[in-house]
């Protein structure tokens, strides 16, 4: 995939109207460098994402997503079900579904929910104040894109992938702004490996750093090193915004 290519030409239609990622959502060159580097060195999620889901499948995918914040963790099938009507044999095929995707995760023993991107029910260190509840994302592109998504304000709680120093960052109403970032010079490595599980694979690189000097330090110590780009806590919510905000967007 060429990253010089149209910006439209890198997304893919969700539900009518709706694109992912939503390039408007970017006005900073790294931001949208990150996004394009991402697109090429992950084409394999592209592709991913193309298959447009059927009705139900985007449905539950919804549906899940909402009752995440509403529960403050994964809903279990029972709840799936008695949100969406769906029987449980057809849930059970349209879950399926959309781990294929790679838009949610299963426990394999259990067919629960486990993960539902941007959120997981691992302690990953990113916690995302959501009203009431305290949720957990999966990196910190995902944790800086749930406002967006939600179209509300957040808090995030992480801490400094080199030193593990606690790094806070509160968004605006609408999410796709930041409201403060503490320490100021917080950054974000935005990691591009792709494995076919975002979660697996990219996930626990893509993380927070107090100060552009420790992602610098971090990502000396890589062997092999990584690719992938810095960005401003600034660029970082952009480019979260981009993949995150037109999930609930109906179509
Ligand atoms: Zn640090």
């Amino acid at each position: 995939m060429d990253p010089t290519a149209r910006p439209s030409e890198l997304s893919v239609e969700i539900r009518p109207g709706v694109r992912r990622p939503d390039w408007s959502a970017i006005t900073e060159p790294q931001a949208r460098r990150a996004l394009a580097g991402r697109l090429a060195s992950r084409a394999g999620l592209l592709n991913r994402w193309a298959v447009k889901l059927g009705d139900d499948e985007d449905l539950l995918w919804r549906t899940i997503l909402w009752l995440y914040v509403e529960l403050g963790c994964a809903p279990t099938r029972t709840e799936m079900a008695a949100r969406t009507g769906v029987p449980d044999a057809r849930l059970s095929t349209l879950l399926a579904s959309l781990r294929s995707h790679d838009l949610i995760d299963l426990d394999d023993v259990t067919g629960e929910v486990m993960l539902a991107y941007p959120f997981t029910e691992a302690a990953t260190g990113h916690r995302i104040h959501f009203g009431k509840h305290t949720l957990n994302a999966l990196c910190a592109i995902d944790a800086l894109g749930v406002a967006a998504m939600y179209r509300r304000g957040i808090s995030i709680s992480s801490r400094c992938h080199q030193c593990g120093s606690p790094i806070h960052v509160e968004t605006r109403a609408q999410g796709e702004r930041l409201r403060s970032t503490q320490p100021r010079g917080a950054v974000v490595w935005y990691d591009f490996a792709y494995d076919g599980s975002a979660a697996s694979s990219c996930c626990p690189a893509i993380a927070f750093f107090c100060s552009e000097e420790h992602r610098r330090e971090w990502c000396g110590t890589q062997s092999p090193p990584r690719a992938g780009i810095d960005l401003t806590m600034g660029e970082a919510t952009q480019v979260g915004s981009a993949i995150f905000g037109p999930i609930l967007m109906p179509g």
